[in-house]
């Protein structure tokens, strides 16, 4: 009787975005993913993302579009503010939300759920667990995992290691050496959200107050208080970190007085239970594999919040990596290498993207203000607001490209 075939083992680490993709497909196309986690629990919630059509597809064929849902909502609307709470027309979300291409608008937890509601139940995670060390021969991975709860440290052997831990990877130094991969765009965010609507606004409204070097928005959804994003340009990240978060953050709004609307803002950032704080940096590395190891997500290329593709390109990268060791059975550096030529031209855009982008979300400076300020007049000319539509369109075409399709 024959003995049947050995599923290969992976270790993914990290239930984010990426590692639940990854672990997902990798278990459909016959591997045996083990999942490890550093926090103790699977994290909920989070703040505003868009899921554009790369990630849409993706999603789809990983079983967990449905459940993803759509946030967006005809009624959505958002305004352009200043501190004395001059309130005009802004940028409509749900402008980005209609026609071909159009992103959904969620919370990174509602993909999250749902990609983790789509992983089949026998795989195993750890929660609490980090690897220390990794080392590789000619015939598996062996990596130290460390139990932060119990104490407990193992060593296992895999034939494949990804990286899914986000942009500060453990598995990135422990692999590809302490070099920094880190190139920080010389931006911080805070960002929190909100379980009301923002003081004297509607429960489907948001806002906009853009100022030279920084802007504040409460992004509105159909269907939930609104998330709140603080985005200001630095020239000192470390000084940005040697203080309490929204110390940091007054002071970056400052030294003018803040008017009751960005007070109101600042109140909200600082009462909430969870927020997020940190400097904005993109992942920038000449390979995003070596031997049996392979990074993935934010640990790869953190494209940024400003190009909008980071959980779209991590759900696609994951899809897509398991595709390649469907179709490469037998030859681990062939399939690592193929999905890496998919993939780099298409991040390579994207991260490029990031940089246009980032002007709509937080002017760099006075000139950048002005032109920002134009284009959003622009934009609300009849006739001209439509024709810029459709080249937002088709600069949105990219973010829809199908990179996992077999
Ligand atoms: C404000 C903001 C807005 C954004 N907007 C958008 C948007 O509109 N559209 C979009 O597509 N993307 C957006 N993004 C980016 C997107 O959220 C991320 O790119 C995506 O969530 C990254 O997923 P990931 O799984 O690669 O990494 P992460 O989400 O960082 O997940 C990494 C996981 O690994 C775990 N981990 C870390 N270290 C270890 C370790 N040593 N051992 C074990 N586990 C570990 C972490 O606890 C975490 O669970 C936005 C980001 C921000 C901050």
């Amino acid at each position: 009787m024959e003995t049947p075939a050995r599923r290969p083992r992976a270790l993914v680490v990290g239930l984010g975005i990426a590692g639940i993709a990854t672990a997902t497909r990798l278990r459909e196309v016959g591997w045996e993913p083990v999942v490890v986690e550093r926090a103790p629990e699977r994290r909920k919630g989070g703040y505003f993302i868009m899921l554009f059509g790369t990630g849409v597809a993706s999603a789809r064929r990983l079983g967990a579009l449905d459940a993803i849902g759509d946030r967006s909502h005809p009624d959505v609307l958002s305004y352009n503010v200043n501190r004395a709470g001059r309130r005009t027309p802004g940028m409509n979300p749900a402008q980005l939300t209609s026609g071909a291409g159009a992103p959904r608008l969620l919370l990174r937890g509602d993909v999250e759920e749902a990609l983790f509601a789509a992983l089949p139940s026998d795989v195993e995670i750890r929660y609490s667990t980090v690897p220390t060390r990794i080392t590789q021969d000619a015939t598996a991975a062996e990596v130290t995992l460390h139990d932060t709860a119990s104490g407990a440290t193992v060593t296992e052997r895999f034939d494949l290691v990804v990286g899914a831990d986000g942009m500060r990877s453990t598995v990135r130094r422990l692999v590809f050496g302490p070099e920094d991969h880190l190139h920080a765009l010389g931006y911080m965010v805070g960002v929190t959200l909100l379980d009301e609507p923002v003081e004297g606004f509607g429960p489907r409204e948001g806002l906009i107050l853009a100022e030279p070097g920084r802007s504040v928005w409460a992004f509105p959804f159909g269907n939930h208080a609104p998330s709140l994003l603080f985005s200001y340009r630095t020239n000192d990240i470390d000084a940005e970190f040697s203080r309490p978060p929204i110390e940091s953050i007054r002071a970056a709004y400052g030294p003018q007085a803040p008017g009751p609307l960005l007070e109101h803002l600042f109140s909200r950032f600082e009462a909430a239970e969870v927020s997020q704080f940190d400097s904005v940096n993109q992942v920038r590395m000449p390979s995003w594999h070596r031997g049996r190891v392979v990074l993935l997500g934010d640990a790869a290329w953190c494209v940024t919040l400003y190009a909008g593709m980071g959980a779209s390109s991590g759900i696609a990268g994951g899809e897509l990596l398991g595709t390649m060791l469907e179709r490469h059975p037998d030859d681990l550096p062939r399939a690592l290498r193929a999905w890496e030529d998919r993939l780099r031209p298409f991040i390579s855009a994207e991260q490029e993207s990031a940089f246009t982008t980032r002007r709509l979300f937080t002017p760099h400076d006075r000139k950048e203000y002005i032109a920002r300020a134009a284009m959003m007049r622009l934009m609300r000319t009849p006739g001209l607001g439509a024709a810029f539509g459709k080249l937002q369109t088709k600069d949105m075409a990219h973010k829809a490209i199908d990179i996992a399709a077999a």
